[in-house]
């Protein structure tokens, strides 16, 4: 049995930043990561820039194999592990090796949600999550089938070829652009919502997106939920997707198929650990589980959110990073409290978006409005008083990048607005002078 005085499981963005900076306050420490992963740490962020050619592989890695040996990390990779004993603070990995820790931070993130309907383990259907996932799809799309053949609905020979994206998401807006870049001609999304994105935003702001799909040869198909996977029937050497048929009825014929319907963490490994798991691990406001010596961070913690006061799970890097670092200060003895604005921004095709804090209608006491699907941008602030003070505790900006910087700050210095308030809906208010 190996013997560390910090185990990490989970060598990406949390992971690996942990690590780095327990190294940096604990010089002489023993540190292990373990990752399922066979790579040093990698860009997930960039995946989408990835499969749209924008930037290499090589580009993709954040550290090298000498970062982790400079830094006297030892990195096992390609390992999942398997299961947890708490009370003896050991852990196995799925080769049996055993490992006895100090203290252990799960960083383990989130796998995507599949699909669960017949014909789901065709070949051509593809989630994206990992590297390998990232060059499978690029090589599907590359030599999809309809070079070979095939179904009544799908491209025949020398046509040109089409994708089907299932999800109306981030991730499927990623799959659109990397279809696009990758020679499938005619690309539809289906959402089984009425809209694009709904849940996450309003009506006008969905139509944006949609229009900037459109402009850009993806057609957005609402209220279809797929029912079935047919495979393309004759001498196809693999068993791949030729058409999707929707539960109203509708079939879609395809080359390759894309799936961003959410993402799950497996927490099956901890099963009679004692951890207290919710929506994910549990933890309070420095990140700490339920169990000694046990902490969480990144995408599989669901932690105590001291500028909302609720229990928050975050989805971004950015949020991975901070929680590495402010859980890495605890573990080495310097209790952090973790304390951020939850702030995601991407790009696809020309169209820009950012989430930024609490963007849940329930929450907030108020949603103003800003620009119309007509100008092209939209924002919606979400408002709320707390401890007195009227506040932005979030903020949906679709096309509107300059107002990005000072609704940030608004939410995350937790400035009061009411000066502000009437005249934020106004078209010609600058958003700077909320934090002039
Ligand atoms: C395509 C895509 C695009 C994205 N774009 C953006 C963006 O533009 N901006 C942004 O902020 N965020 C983006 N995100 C989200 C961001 O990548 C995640 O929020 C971030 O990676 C979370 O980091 P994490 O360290 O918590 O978990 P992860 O990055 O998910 O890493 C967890 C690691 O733990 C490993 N693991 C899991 N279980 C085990 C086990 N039992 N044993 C060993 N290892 C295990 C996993 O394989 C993985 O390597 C994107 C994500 C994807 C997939």
């Amino acid at each position: 049995m190996k013997r560390t005085d910090f185990l990490i499981v989970g060598g990406s963005a949390a992971g690996t930043t942990a690590a780095e900076v327990i190294r940096g306050l604990t010089p002489n420490s023993s540190i292990t990561i373990i990752t399922d992963e066979p790579h040093e740490e990698y860009s997930r962020v960039l995946l989408p820039q990835y499969i749209t050619h924008k930037v290499t592989r090589e580009t993709l890695f954040l550290k090298k194999t000498l970062w982790y040996e400079e830094n006297k990390i030892e990195l096992v990779k390609g390992a999942r592990v398997v299961s947890l004993d708490s009370k003896t603070h050991r852990l196995k990995n799925e080769r049996g090796e055993e490992y006895q820790f100090g203290k252990l931070l799960i960083a383990v993130g989130g796998y995507p949600l599949k699909l669960s309907v017949p014909g789901d383990d065709l070949e051509n259907i593809h989630y994206l999550r990992t590297l390998e996932d990232a060059d499978r799809f690029i090589e599907t799309c590359k030599s999809g089938p309809s070079r070979l053949r095939v179904h009544p609905e799908g491209s025949p020979r020398g046509a040109s070829k089409k994708g089907v994206i299932v999800g109306g998401g981030l991730v499927s807006l990623d799959f659109a652009e990397g279809m696009k870049a990758n020679g499938i001609g005619e690309v539809t999304i289906l959402v089984r919502e009425p809209y694009y994105w709904a849940g996450k935003l309003d009506f006008d702001s969905s139509r944006i997106i949609k229009s900037e799909l459109e402009k850009n040869g993806v057609r957005v198909v609402a209220g279809e939920e797929v029912e079935k996977f047919e495979p393309i029937a004759g001498l196809h050497p693999v068993r791949v997707v030729g058409v999707v048929k929707t539960k109203s009825g509708k079939t879609f014929g395809c080359d390759v198929v894309g799936v961003g319907i959410g993402i799950k963490s497996d927490f099956s490994w901890l099963e009679g650990s004692g951890i207290k798991i919710d929506k994910a691990i549990v933890t309070n406001e420095y990140l700490e589980t339920s169990l000694p010596d046990i902490y969480a961070a990144g995408d599989c913690a669901q932690f105590h959110d001291v500028i909302f006061e609720r229990e928050h799970i975050m989805g971004n890097w950015a949020n991975a990073t901070s929680q590495g670092a402010a859980v890495a200060r605890t573990m080495s003895g310097v209790k952090t409290l973790f304390e951020s604005a939850s702030s995601y921004s991407d790009t696809f095709f020309e169209g820009k978006y950012s989430f930024l804090g609490v963007t849940d209608e329930k929450f907030a006491d108020e949603v103003v409005e800003r620009g119309t699907f007509e100008a092209g941008k939209k924002t919606r602030i979400f408002i709320k008083t707390i401890g007195g003070l009227m506040r932005i505790v979030g903020a949906t900006i679709i096309n509107d990048p300059a107002e990005v910087s000072p609704l940030t700050s608004a939410v995350k210095k937790k400035i009061d607005i009411s000066a502000h308030y009437k005249k934020l809906g106004e078209p010609e208010f600058n958003m700077k002078d909320l934090i002039a």
